[in-house]
């Protein structure tokens, strides 16, 4: 079943967004046995991403092949001793302190991490992240950090059925994806689109999905 969805999903996925730019499939694995991982990782998937600090560690050294390693969930603090150095790209930092941490802790263990700038673009009272009017002066802070590399941009839209919202949504990260990166040359991704909506971000011009429930089916609980 696994296989047969990422095959499906690759095949359905286009090769680049309305920019041209490369599309990135990431697999959510939240609460998925590294079997399940394995699978899809045998079937075409090149990376993968993490919610939980403590899954990530369980299962970090059962996964097959040699993925890119996400993590995208909330993080505290006191727990990127855990993902430092294994960790290619931290699509959810959403906060100064959390950003300030990192870049401490990344100095002393002499290596730079790459971020993705999280945008609450929803303005949703339950989603971490940036507002998109304090968006450019955090992410001249964040930029200014010295073992952190700014990579892009990550956004979760609201659960809504209203697909011209979700677009107008989207499409106003992408406006902030595209100034941000005009200054920066480091800006390759914009992480945005799940299960539910990825063909409308990828419309939108994201160029980097994270998919759970369409790898894994619905999840375990
Ligand atoms: C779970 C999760 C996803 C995937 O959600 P699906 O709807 O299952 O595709 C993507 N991004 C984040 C941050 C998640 O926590």
């Amino acid at each position: 079943m696994i296989k047969q969805n990422v095959k499906k999903l690759l095949a359905e996925i286009p090769s680049a967004n309305p920019f041209g730019e490369k599309l990135t499939l990431v697999a959510a694995v939240k609460l998925q046995p590294a079997e399940a991982i394995n699978a899809a990782i045998e079937a075409g998937i090149t990376d993968i991403g993490d919610n939980h600090v403590q899954e990530f560690r369980d299962k970090f050294s059962q996964i097959n092949g040699s993925p890119k390693r996400h993590f995208i969930g909330h993080l505290q603090t006191n727990k990127i001793k855990y993902l430092l150095g294994k960790t290619d790209l931290y699509h959810s930092i959403d906060r100064m302190p959390l950003a300030e941490e990192l870049s401490k802790k990344s100095a002393a263990a002499g290596v730079t991490s790459d971020i993705l700038i999280q945008i609450n673009i929803g303005n949703e009272e339950a989603k971490g992240g940036f507002s998109l009017e304090e968006a450019e002066s955090a992410y001249k802070k964040i930029a200014a950090l010295p073992a952190l590399r700014v990579k892009g941009l990550m956004a979760m839209l609201p659960l809504s059925d209203d697909n011209v919202l979700l677009y107008s949504l989207a499409a106003k990260m992408r406006g902030l994806y595209d100034r941000l990166r005009a200054q920066d040359d480091n800006f390759e991704y914009l992480s945005m689109g799940m299960s539910g909506d990825w063909q409308i971000c990828v419309d939108a011009g994201s160029n980097m999905l994270r998919l759970g429930t369409s790898i894994f089916g619905k999840r375990p609980v």
